[in-house]
């Protein structure tokens, strides 16, 4: 059974072979072993690897576990191995050393088309010459027309594209695209599904629009996923727990808030998008995070730290008013400023607050429900 995406989308090119008609069932669960999947110290190079030529070390011994019906997120930065990690997981790339196993079965020598996995990536890669329908249908093309049909049905609904399957891929936008090939990617009821950033080529809003519905796609069918991204929103938006990677190892697993709450360190924090770090002492540091600040409202008593710091300007965002200040952090290097954003305190004077000034100077708190502490 083929469910990976077909080749990129060319009116020129031809169509890839269609999927089996009678797919072999897959194998079950082996009694004892956790069902989904089980990624073991996993080595995923490119080059040569002699002497000479070292080659790349993509992904340097990466172990997890993804259980069925659990979405798990791949956050890094770009270079990190995420779609190394990923294309291994898929049989698309060889492991160097390690496993990957489904349901206690190792995949080593199961080729791609033979796993039961789904993949679908940043361009959605659609047939032009087949309207929205055909596209959706296309892993699924063994199945009774009429099962075929309902099926097509069902996917659009859950990708929010009802109504849409007689329309000509060219006439859709970048969104409603990467709709479609979540549709089609879900289709065959792939056992789990490899997503890489595939978001990314979307501008900013339509992104979050569709994290949120992609969210809710996988919950809808129940898939197994695991999602690679290397924006920290989306991946708390999407996934069930997130593995932080860099320089091809793992850093932390955990649900969002866990980590949000408590990151293992500070290079998680940065990733996470926690903007400055001020010396605590006893090894840790804290991180304040993009909302991590209140304005500290004149004469009210306040506890522990307060910070002196100058207003760049005020602006209504997402409901409140955001106060960007630059503030010197004890503890920064050479003393330099650091520019953060600051919301309003809270309990002070009551009706529609415009915020500060420019240049006025203020002092503000780092809030513990945007600051997290962490090892130095
Ligand atoms: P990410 O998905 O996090 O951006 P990649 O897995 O694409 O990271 O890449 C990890 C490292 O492996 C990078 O240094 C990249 O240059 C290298 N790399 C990726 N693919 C290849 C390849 N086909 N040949 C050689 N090096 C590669």
């Amino acid at each position: 059974m083929v469910q990976t995406d077909p080749a990129p989308a060319r009116s020129d090119a031809p169509e890839a072979p269609r999927p089996d008609a009678a797919p072999a069932p897959l194998p079950g669960p082996v009694p004892g072993e956790s069902a989904g999947l089980a990624v073991r110290d996993v080595v995923v190079r490119y080059g040569a690897g002699t002497r000479t030529d070292p080659g790349t070390t993509a992904v340097a011994g990466v172990s997890l576990a993804v259980a069925t019906g659990e979405v798990l997120a791949l956050l890094g930065p770009s270079g990190c191995g995420k779609s190394s990690l990923l294309r291994a997981v898929a049989g698309l790339e060889p492991v160097a050393a390690g496993s990957v196993a489904w349901d206690g079965r190792d995949l080593t020598g199961v080729p791609v088309h033979r796993r039961g996995f789904g993949l679908m990536f940043q361009e959605g890669q659609l047939f032009p010459h087949r309207d929205v329908a055909g596209n959706v249908a296309y892993g699924i093309a063994g199945m009774p027309r009429a099962e075929r049909d309902a099926r097509v049905t069902e996917l659009l609904d859950v990708v929010g594209l009802a109504g849409y399957a007689r329309r000509a891929v060219a006439t859709l936008s970048g969104g409603e695209r990467q709709r479609v090939a979540l549709a089609r990617s879900l289709a065959p009821r792939p056992r789990l599904l490899l997503l890489d950033e595939p978001l990314s080529a979307l501008d900013r809003g339509l992104r979050e629009r569709l994290a949120l519905d992609l969210r809710e796609a996988l919950r809808a069918t129940g898939t197994t996923a695991v999602f690679v991204t290397h924006d920290h929103d989306e991946a708390f938006t999407v996934a069930d727990r997130v593995a932080v990677m860099d320089a091809g190892r793992l850093l932390q697993v955990a649900p969002p808030e866990d980590l949000w709450r408590a990151p293992a360190s500070r290079r998680v924090a940065e990733f996470l998008g926690y903007q400055a770090f001020v010396p605590r002492g006893a090894g840790t540091v804290l991180a304040v995070g993009p909302r991590g600040l209140r304005l500290v409202t004149a004469g009210a008593p306040s506890s522990g730290d307060t910070w002196a710091a100058t207003v760049v300007g005020s602006v209504f965002r997402r409901g409140a008013v955001e106060t960007t200040v630059d503030v010197v952090l004890p503890g920064a290097d050479h003393g330099a400023p650091a520019r953060l954003v600051a919301l309003a305190g809270g309990g002070g004077a009551g009706g529609v607050d415009e915020g500060p000034e420019p240049g006025a100077r203020v002092h503000v708190a780092p809030d513990p429900a945007g600051c997290a502490v962490v090892p130095a």
